[in-house]
């Protein structure tokens, strides 16, 4: 699939999988899986949400390249930065800066300079 169309299903295969082990969690929670514990409950919110959204960002990025867009090429892009996201495909070399955000937010490259 191309560029573009790989980046909407990989985000929202991200949603997805984050509304789907959040409602895990509410499902076993009314189902009783955490005794009724909220602090379990909340603690596995954090977990599910995290699992949820990268489970499918890895699934996209290691398992389901997209297709490079330059003429005469349809090598594999990969996701190999994300603040922006960028393709980068293997075949030609070709890389496509996206305009989404992801990981660490605006503060992401200051906290690396900070930190060597
Ligand atoms: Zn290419």
């Amino acid at each position: 699939m191309s560029i573009r169309w790989h980046l909407r299903f990989m985000v929202a295969a991200e949603m997805l999988g984050f509304l789907a082990a959040e409602g895990l969690v509410v499902y076993g929670f009314v189902a009783g899986a955490f005794g009724q514990s909220l602090a379990y409950a909340a603690v596995a919110m954090v977990v599910a949400g995290v699992v949820g959204v990268m489970a499918p960002r890895l699934l996209f990025r290691k398992l389901i390249p997209a297709r490079c867009d330059q003429a005469g090429c349809s090598g594999r892009a990969l996701v190999v930065s994300e603040n922006p996201i960028v393709y980068s495909c293997k075949a030609c070399g070709k890389s496509v800066e996206t305009a989404v955000f992801e990981g660490g937010g605006p503060d992401h490259h200051s906290d690396r300079d900070r930190f060597g």
